[in-house]
């Protein structure tokens, strides 16, 4: 039984049949989804989905390529959403420095004041970072420690020590399973492995074989599969181990 404790069924359009992929998911064993909000407007929608189907979760945030708009009254809308009884966490939030939708000043101020809200809250956060890990870490190393999942983690391995320092959460995503990740399988071996999430990001970051495809929860097994030989423990070992991984940090009961 596995979670996939990052997929976006909240875009309505890379996702018209939202029931039938849920349906497919939890046939294949996945039995768990945790949909990740990236503005106030498809947060809202990822907790219509877990109001909708037993399986699905929420996670409510504003995605810093989401910020560039961001006014200090959307925090109010998020923490209001926060009390649904399915919003696990906040998220994803955080830093992009490789597309520049935002600034960063418009992508710290909405950071901060989520980081804020987590802090007021005592909620989990799950982190979006592209090419801006040192400064991100920077920030979180002056903070309050929480609950820290840094998804799809990219980082090198000064990021990850650093992260490690701080008792992050380092989730795992479809180019583990590639051909050519001999890099990010070195850090992952490098993790602790009571601190690793397996995630699809769907319908982004396809794992093979169906890379060049949408990608849908389902295919969080091929995640598994690819981290288990990763890490050189057996298929279900693994699948216990990211579960129980998954529900010590997002605080969900075990099945
Ligand atoms: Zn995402």
């Amino acid at each position: 039984m596995l979670i996939d404790t990052h997929c976006h069924l909240n875009l309505k359009d890379k996702f018209p049949d939202v029931a039938a992929t849920v349906k497919e998911a939890v046939e294949a064993g996945v039995t768990r989804m945790i949909v990740i909000g990236v503005d106030v407007v498809t947060s809202r929608v990822a907790l219509e989905l877990a109001d909708q189907f037993d399986a699905v979760y929420g996670v409510v945030g504003v995605h810093p390529n989401y910020t560039n708009d961001y006014q200090p009254p959307q925090i109010k809308e998020i923490e209001e959403l926060l009390k649904h009884p399915k919003a696990l966490a906040i998220g994803e939030i955080g830093l992009d420095r490789h597309w520049n939708y935002a600034t960063d000043e418009q992508q710290k101020a909405a950071l901060f004041d989520q980081l804020d809200l987590a802090e007021a809250t005592g909620k989990p956060v799950v982190f979006h970072c592209r090419e801006a890990y040192p400064a991100l870490l920077d920030l979180l190393e002056k903070r309050t420690k929480l609950p820290w999942l840094f998804h799809c983690f990219a980082g090198d391995a000064d990021d990850a020590r650093r992260a490690t320092a701080l008792d992050a959460y380092f989730g795992v995503d479809g180019p583990i399973t590639f051909p050519k990740s001999d890099d990010l399988r070195a850090i992952v071996r490098l993790l602790p492995k009571d601190r690793i999430l397996i995630e699809t990001d769907a319908p982004y970051l396809t794992p093979a074989p169906f890379r060049g495809k949408p990608n849908r929860p389902a295919y969080v097994l091929f995640v598994n599969v690819a981290l288990a030989s990763c890490l050189a423990i057996e298929q279900g070992e693994c699948a216990l181990l990211t579960t129980a991984n998954a529900e010590r940090f997002f605080g969900l009961g075990t099945t």
